[in-house]
């Protein structure tokens, strides 16, 4: 088949755009691309410089805020948007649930639950990167910091405690006074985890409230090693209701593409 073909047949059927970034994005990909009734994209951000790539077509980088997602769905004429970012990345899913209530398309939020406390461990909950900065910048203290590389530089003005950094690519922020840095992408195994922790004598651990499995063996090693965990909140996302697993999230499609699409 010819490429014009080709584009032709992939037209019949229903493109869905996931916006990924995440293991759920991951999940859904591998899902939907087996699948034949619909053609799945997938769009990362590009912040890290080696992705998990997820299966079917793949668009990497931001699309140029409101606008440039307007002009993206318009022009690659997608039919339903699943947006599984992170429970961190708020600005896309915003932009997204504007950019499909101004153009009429179906919405699906996938939001994974957060954690939540169970009586050993001893959380320290913030709001935000600043106030997790504010409070472990304590003279003496060992801060294992696993928050991503984005909101590092909030750290930047930190001078008192010790941080053990990790991250996926090494960082270009500024980052506090006193530090070390790891590379390591998760999934983590909880044996590596309480070994790191008691290696680095760890005090604090700073964790952002991401829910799921695959970074969750940083917040078990913490109670059990009897280590208090500065939380920090997860910021408003969705305004329309989400779902809060994958074969939650395709059901949900399937029920757009039954209501919407029509041969
Ligand atoms: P954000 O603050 O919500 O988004 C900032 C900008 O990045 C957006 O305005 C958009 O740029 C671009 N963007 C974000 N996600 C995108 C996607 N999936 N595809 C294309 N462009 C995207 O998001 P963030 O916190 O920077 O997170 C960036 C990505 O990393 C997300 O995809 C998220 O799933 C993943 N992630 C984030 C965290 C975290 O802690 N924040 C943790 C793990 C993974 P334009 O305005 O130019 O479109």
């Amino acid at each position: 088949m010819n490429r014009d073909g080709l584009c032709e047949v992939l037209l019949q059927v229903p493109r869905v755009l996931v916006l990924g970034g995440t293991t759920e994005g991951i999940e859904l990909a591998a899902r939907l691309a087996a699948r034949s009734d619909l053609v799945t994209i997938s769009s990362l951000a590009g912040r890290v410089g080696q992705p998990r790539l997820p299966d079917g077509l793949v668009r990497i980088g931001g699309f140029g805020g409101l606008d440039g997602l307007l002009s993206y769905l318009e022009k690659e004429k997608i039919a339903v948007v699943i947006d599984a970012t992170h429970p961190f990345a708020a600005r896309i899913s915003r932009n997204a649930e504007i950019a499909c209530s101004r153009l009429g398309l179906p919405f699906v939020g996938l939001l994974r639950p957060a954690w939540t406390k169970s009586e050993k461990d001893i959380w320290h909950d913030v709001p935000d990167v600043l106030s997790a900065a504010q409070f472990v910048d304590k003279a003496e203290a060992r801060v294992f910091l696993s928050i991503g590389r984005q909101e590092l530089h909030i750290f930047s003005d930190c001078k008192d405690a010790w941080y053990l950094i990790r991250a996926i690519d090494a960082p270009a922020e500024r980052l506090p006074l006193h530090h070390k840095i790891v590379l390591q992408r998760g999934p983590f195994d909880l044996e590596r985890e309480l070994q790191l922790l008691r290696d680095h004598s760890i005090d604090f651990v700073v964790s952002k409230n991401s829910g799921g499995a695959a970074t969750y063996t940083k917040i078990e090693a913490a109670r059990l090693l009897g280590i208090p965990v500065v939380m920090i909140n997860r910021p408003a996302k969705h305004t329309l209701s989400s779902v809060a697993s994958v074969e939650e999230a395709i059901t949900a499609l399937d029920d757009v593409l039954r209501l919407h699409w029509r041969d």
